[in-house]
């Protein structure tokens, strides 16, 4: 279980539903996590309510710059990273007729860009030291598509090549870069959703249920550990069978 002593674990997006479990997931393995945060009064609350201690650390995600503070930051406080989770990320629905532009720059800027502008940060050196473990967090949406998400799916899509091509790149290197899509999850983020469009979504998956935080998290924590040093450049549905290929 204490797999991961001695590792610094960063999480973007960490002080959010699915965020949350996964930190907690690492911290359990042994851990040290650190999580990136734009909204200090939750994050200083989330940090005290964690069983074990978490470092926080302020950061857009989608800004290359401020990425490269809190880089600096991180190594100085903390130490470099082990293991990247890519998680944060919104939405902004619209449907095509009506999505205006700044809805769509806000959600590839911050769940595409934002891969980018953290995993720039860290993953060269973890090459250089010889291990490493990214995931990067998309959507069920990113691969069968939705009404109304073309911006999401987009960016979420967009997520698994960048993970495919940055596996090639780090192969051999001892770093591993993979994805976990999950599908409906019970966060802030789908109890948003108006009830009776949920129960519609509910009515397709076919575990009858919405997935919880813990259940993706168990998978990123798989991902992140010794055992999974085989896997690279792979796509990890979570989704109650809603989506198979
Ligand atoms: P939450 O809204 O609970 O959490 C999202 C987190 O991302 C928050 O902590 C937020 O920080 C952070 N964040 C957003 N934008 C930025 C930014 N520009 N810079 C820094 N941090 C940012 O969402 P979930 O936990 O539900 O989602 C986590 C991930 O899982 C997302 O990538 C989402 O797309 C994906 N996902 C979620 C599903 C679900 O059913 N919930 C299904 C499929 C995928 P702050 O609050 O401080 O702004």
């Amino acid at each position: 279980m204490n797999d991961l002593q001695n590792k610094v674990a960063l999480v973007t997006g960490g002080t959010g539903g699915i965020g949350s479990a996964i930190c907690r997931r690492l911290a359990a393995a042994g851990a040290r996590v650190v999580s990136t945060y734009r909204n200090e009064e939750k994050a200083k609350a989330w940090a005290s309510a964690q069983d074990y201690e978490a470092t926080i650390l302020p950061c857009d995600v989608g800004s290359y710059d401020d990425c490269v503070r809190m880089a600096a930051e991180l190594e100085s406080q903390v130490g470099p990273p082990d293991i990247l989770v890519n998680n944060a990320g919104i939405t902004r629905d619209a449907s095509f007729k009506k999505i205006a532009p700044e809805q769509w720059r806000a959600v590839i800027n911050a769940n595409l860009d934002s891969v980018f502008n953290v995993s720039h940060q860290f993953v060269n050196a973890m090459a250089d030291r010889g291990w490493g473990r990214v995931v990067n967090i998309s959507s069920l949406n990113g691969q069968k598509g939705c009404f109304g998400q073309t911006n999401y799916c987009a960016a979420k899509a967009g997520i698994h090549g960048f993970t495919m091509a940055l596996a090639q790149e780090v192969a051999r290197k001892g770093v591993t870069v993979n994805t976990v899509s999950p599908g409906y999850i019970a966060t802030d983020m789908v109890m948003a959703i108006p009830e009776e469009v949920r129960n519609k979504i509910v009515a397709q998956i076919p575990m009858g249920r919405l997935g919880t935080p813990e259940e993706i998290a168990s998978l990123v924590a798989y991902l992140a550990s010794e055992s999974a040093g085989f896997i690279t450049g792979a796509n990890f549905s979570a989704n109650g069978g809603q989506f198979m290929h």
